[in-house]
């Protein structure tokens, strides 16, 4: 939890490094803008040859027998798309190069050969060879193809471009005095290690998070920001910077496209994983799959397919479909009431931008600039990671407060469970009691709650001194009822027996089913008088009692009283040797025993 309250918190720290980034990215976009001036953009400065037969050598150009066949650019960066064809560009040196001047032509972008020709007034000429089939000749370590220029008497620079199949032919090109280039290169470099650095912290500050949270999500946060990282180092040449001299030429042509398929696969991986496609939407789970084999094959096809073009245009489709899937799918789950999907669709939609300008700057629908294709995109980039970042925690937050309800609830519903369960038990231990201290025919008190009463009333009234009497009473002839009648009327006869009883009594007595036909009546705080009077009342009660079929039965009545000295045993068999006197006596009729 605490890493969880410094996450928070460092959203704060992280939307600084994005800004600081996004800043970079801007400031080095101003370069572009401002067009410093000891800087050139030299491609309004070339005129073009276009030579489908790829036969035109540089001694035929040299000579001018294709003087006629160059037409002046009129774009500041040249895009040929893919092409077959061998781009000749032709530069007036004394347009450009004024003074005793070093210079240098940097070529951004990533072709398979470019050679550079520097023409002398008498017609010879040297030769400087770049791209990719000839990385090792380049001695500094940079993204780009730099082109020395140091010597005055050079009339006319010509350049030879073979991009064939490998990525769209491009010709963005800038001049510049050695000073100028020297700081730009320094620029260049401070920013790329800060622009790398902060990305890698973001990339490690969500691993660390994802070690805190255990969620999926943030694992594959963390790829998709290494594929990111990977795809915006290929996309500006870093792997020529870094691999070039080690890396194989046909590998070199292809880290774009790698980086591309593994930013699509992550994409996808984070979507599903973040937007619970399985869950929320079925149906474009099962799409989303579909796109991963996609991605899988064609990946594949990167190494196989000899035709790259084929490739690249595919990768770019599948690009903005995979994107626009997304974008949708976080729609329908937002719209869906799925509140995470907030800052998702937020990131997803200004990627999505970002690509789309890329793309038509690409088809050069918007004009063909370094602009769209490199920081456009980039800032995109950047703001979704951010984005994202922010719906991963918007979304740990969510569940958090989801977990936290749902825990509420449960507890509730355990809370009421328990208290439910303790009623019942309490009902069920009383009804057992209650069964175990009645009497299963007369439902009065039996036996067993007859001596526990008993014991209870005569030590309370052995302590505190006062009067004590029982009365035990049996139905006369009683067999008679069973012979004559049946046994299922002698129950019948108890049963109301009992019920007779148990109205005549007094408040304070209790009655119980001593055995058979027999009933014990406890009189707390009872002298002798008041239970002979009490026995009287009854024994005449239960005489004049209509009962069914029997009619009128008669009892015999055996009073007791505590005298000290008394033990219970004593006073029950006291009313007991008073019962058999009342029997003997002739019956119904009270008797006593002192
Ligand atoms: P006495 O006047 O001397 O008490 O004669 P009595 O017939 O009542 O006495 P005795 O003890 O000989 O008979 C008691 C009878 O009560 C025997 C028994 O069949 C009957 N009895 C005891 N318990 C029950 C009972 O739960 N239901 C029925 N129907 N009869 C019972
Ligand atoms: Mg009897
Ligand atoms: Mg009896």
């Amino acid at each position: 939890m605490l890493l969880y309250r410094t996450a928070r918190k460092n959203k704060l720290l992280l939307l600084g490094i994005v800004f600081v980034i996004v800043y970079m990215q801007l400031s080095t976009l101003s370069t572009y803008a401002a067009e410093h001036p000891d800087r050139v953009v030299l491609g309004k400065y070339y005129d073009i040859l276009r030579d489908t037969s790829n036969a035109i050598t540089i001694e035929e150009i040299i000579n001018g027998a294709h003087n006629e066949t160059f037409e002046p650019s009129k774009d500041d960066y040249l895009l040929f798309w893919h092409t077959t064809d061998t781009i000749w560009l032709r530069l007036s040196a004394k347009d450009l190069l004024v003074g005793e001047y070093d210079y240098w032509i940097e070529v951004i972008d990533k072709l398979d050969s470019i050679e550079m020709f520097l023409i002398q007034p008498d017609g010879s000429y040297t030769v400087q060879q770049r791209g990719l089939s000839h990385v090792e000749q380049q001695n500094i370590s940079y993204r780009s193809n730099l082109f020395q220029i140091n010597d005055s008497n050079v009339t006319e620079i010509y350049f030879k471009l073979e991009g064939t199949q490998l990525l769209p032919l491009s010709m963005v090109s800038f001049l510049y005095i050695t000073d100028v280039f020297t700081q730009s290169v320094m620029d260049y470099k401070f920013f790329t290690g800060i622009f790398y650095g902060a990305l890698l912290a973001l990339l490690i500050y969500n691993i660390f998070l994802y070690f805190s949270f255990k969620e999926r999500a943030y694992l594959y946060y963390v790829l998709y920001m290494a594929s990111f990282i990977f795809y915006q180092a290929t996309m500006n040449s870093l792997d020529i910077e870094i691999f070039g001299a080690i890396l194989p030429k046909w590998l070199l042509a292809k880290t774009l496209t790698i980086s591309a398929h593994l930013l699509y696969v992550s994409m996808l991986l984070f979507s599903i994983e973040f937007l619970e496609l399985k869950k929320y939407l079925p149906r474009s789970y099962k799409v989303a799959k579909v796109f991963l084999v996609v991605a899988l094959v064609s990946f594949i096809s990167i190494f196989i397919v000899p035709n790259a073009s084929i490739v690249n245009d595919f990768t770019l489709i599948y690009a903005l479909t995979i994107l626009l899937f997304l974008w949708i799918v976080g729609l329908r789950v937002l719209l869906k009431g799925q509140k995470m999907a907030r800052f998702y669709m937020i990131g997803w939609t200004l990627l999505l931008g970002a690509i789309i300008i890329q793309a038509l700057s690409f088809l050069t629908i918007i004009p063909f600039h370094p602009y769209f294709f490199e920081h456009v995109p980039a800032i995109g980039a950047i703001f979704e990671a951010l984005f994202l970042s922010l719906a991963l925690g918007d979304k740990i937050n969510i569940m958090k407060k989801e977990h936290q309800e749902i825990q509420i609830v449960l507890n509730e519903t355990l809370e009421h469970k328990v208290r439910q369960r303790t009623q019942q038990l309490e009902q069920a231990k009383q009804e057992l009691e209650q069964l175990a201290n009645t009497d299963r025919l007369t439902q009065i008190s039996n036996r067993v709650r007859l001596d526990v009463v008993l014991e209870e009333y005569f030590v309370l009234a052995k302590q505190n001194e006062t009067p004590f009497s029982i009365i035990l009473l049996d139905i006369d002839n009683f067999k008679e009822v069973n012979d004559t009648y049946g046994h299922q009327v002698g129950d019948q006869v108890l049963i109301e027996f009992a019920q007779v009883l148990k109205n005549a009594i007094r408040e304070q007595d209790i009655v119980g089913r001593w055995g058979g036909e027999e009933f014990l009546i406890i009189c707390p705080h009872t002298v002798l008088n008041e239970a002979l009077q009490l026995a009287e009342v009854l024994r005449l009660q239960l005489t004049s009692h209509s009962f069914p079929v029997v009619q009128h039965r008669t009892s015999s009545f055996g009073v007791a009283s505590y005298v000290p000295g008394d033990t219970l045993h004593t006073l029950l068999s006291k009313s007991d040797k008073a019962l058999y006197k009342a029997k003997a006596g002739g019956k119904n009729c009270v008797e006593y025993m002192k």
